[in-house]
């Protein structure tokens, strides 16, 4: 019983660490509880989803992973683009930037 509590902190510290890094809290949920230790770690270094480069699939607009080589929502085979979409981590960045410049003209008036 103690082990099977064990498992479950690790599958939800695995989930935690897929959900922060952009990808599915569920998929690494499962990997930390199914092999504790292994799938934590492999949860760790797991590369950031939120830092990839993005694009739009050509076949439905869906905005994908600039490394996926198949649109995950309408299967279309995607070639490498040209041009690359802002990862979300650089939206995110940028949108923060922005709203500290307009704070920051506010409390000038
Ligand atoms: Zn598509």
């Amino acid at each position: 019983m103690a082990f099977l509590v064990i498992l479950l902190c690790f599958g939800l510290a695995g989930g935690v660490v897929g959900r922060i890094k952009g990808s599915s809290f569920f998929i690494w949920f499962l990997v930390s509880f199914c092999i504790p230790f292994i799938g934590l770690a492999c949860a760790l270094l797991y590369r950031w989803d939120n830092d990839e480069l993005r694009r739009e699939c050509p076949g439905c607009g869906k905005v994908v992973k600039l490394h996926d080589a198949i649109c995950t929502s309408c299967g279309t085979e995607l070639d490498f683009p040209e041009t690359a979409i802002a990862s979300e981590a650089q939206v995110h960045a940028a949108r923060a930037e922005r709203a500290a410049a307009a704070r920051a003209h506010a409390e000038q008036r």
